[in-house]
């Protein structure tokens, strides 16, 4: 395969402090016990799977959470020893070598329970796993009355160890919701009775970041591994999660202007010009468009950062392209000023949460575009 060709007027930085100052701020909100498995899947949500994985390492998180085995192979490939739980869990085909790299999935089918405990047993191992339960996401797992039994069934197999069991809230960091309460309040029921059927499950969770971030706590098990994602990131969990939780935006990007050019009155603005000038004004053309992730929907919505202030996106964001309005900044700037997309310039701030509401999305979504589009820089 030929090397991707890299838009050469676009830097994308990844500020690992930050992600290491979100990690203690969540931390600082963990309950009594708790312990971390950060999320690192899809490519660390844009923001680079093994240099991200490592820092959290360093940082002192217990376990990692990606979404396929592949990608723990990679972090296995990479050196890291630490324990990896594989959120879709695998295939009974997979088994095999899931255990021989020693991860840990969450199991939705009885069917990979037996598969994996064949696989261990072949290879003179005992196969970690942990099972995924619906508490009231209607999404995978299994239904909370199968695990007993299950869980009776799994004790005759003396190569596998279920160390705990998943649930995931619908509306966690959502302060009006209900259900998060009732999804809480169905998993602690179910592991009070699995307890005294002698079931320890000592690694189970239900929180996400926004479990963790929305009081009250919404049931058990506070001492589990709790499975923290966008908040290290520097990402809002849900629109009405508590902002005052302090996570910083991780990912950085910057461009510079490569025109600046007067607008007459009247004068219309890129594909369909879907904007007109009102006023005499000075349009600048940043060199950054949606195939490099940065989203289309924000045309006529967002702004960039130019001279420390907001300058308007005019016109519809292209494949390469996106102009914006420098009328009001005085003096006027010229080619070759640095632009913020992302990020911060003298005392004004763009954050993750902003630009993807501009762009029509949420911040999960554009940290993925934006990783995949573009190499990092690790600062
Ligand atoms: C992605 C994911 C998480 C992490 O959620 P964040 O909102 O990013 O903290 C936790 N659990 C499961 C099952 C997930 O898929």
């Amino acid at each position: 395969m030929p090397e991707p060709v890299n838009n050469p007027y676009l830097r994308l930085e990844v500020d690992l402090s930050a992600i290491a100052a979100n990690l203690a701020a969540l931390r600082r909100r963990l309950p009594a016990g708790g312990r971390v498995a950060a999320v690192v899947k899809a490519d660390a949500y844009g923001h680079g799977l093994v240099p991200v994985a490592r820092r959290l390492l360093a940082e002192g998180v217990e376990a990692l959470a990606v979404a396929t085995w592949p990608e723990g192979r990679v972090l296995r490939a990479a050196g890291i020893a630490a324990p990896v739980l594989v959120m879709l869990g695998c295939q009974p085909h997979e088994a095999a070598e899931v255990v021989s790299l020693d991860l840990t999935p969450v199991v939705a089918r009885p069917a990979c329970l037996q598969a994996l405990a064949a696989a261990a047993a072949g290879q003179g191992k005992t196969a970690r796993c942990q099972l995924k339960v619906d508490t009231g996401m209607g999404r995978l797992g299994l239904a909370p009355a199968e695990v007993p039994g299950l869980l009776r069934q799994a004790a005759a197999l003396p190569s596998l160890e279920i160390t705990g069991l998943v649930s995931h809230l619908a509306e966690g960091g959502d302060p009006a919701s209900r259900h998060a309460g009732r999804q809480g309040a169905r998993l602690a029921g179910l592991l009070a009775e699995l307890r005294d059927q002698g079931h320890r499950l000592a690694d189970s969770s239900l929180c996400g970041t926004g479990g963790l971030l929305v009081p009250p706590w919404p049931g058990e098990p506070a001492a589990g591994l709790h499975r923290l994602g966008i908040g290290l990131y520097g990402g809002r969990p849900h629109d009405n999660a508590p902002a005052e939780a302090g996570l910083i935006t991780a990912m950085r990007l910057t461009s510079r202007l490569i025109q600046v050019r007067p607008l007459a009155a009247g004068g219309g603005v890129s594909y369909g010009r879907t904007w007109i000038a009102p006023r005499d004004t000075l349009l600048g053309a940043v060199p950054v468009g949606y195939s490099d992730g940065y989203p289309r929907a924000a045309s006529n919505r967002g702004v960039m950062l130019v001279a420390g202030r907001p300058a308007p996106i005019r016109g519809r964001v292209c494949m390469n392209l996106t102009m914006i309005d420098l009328g009001h900044l005085d003096p006027p700037p010229r080619a070759g000023e640095p632009v913020v997309l992302l990020g911060s310039q003298g005392s004004q701030a763009i954050d993750l949460d902003q630009l993807a509401g501009w762009g029509g999305t949420i911040g999960y979504d554009l940290a993925c575009s934006l990783g995949r589009a573009n190499p990092r820089h690790y600062l």
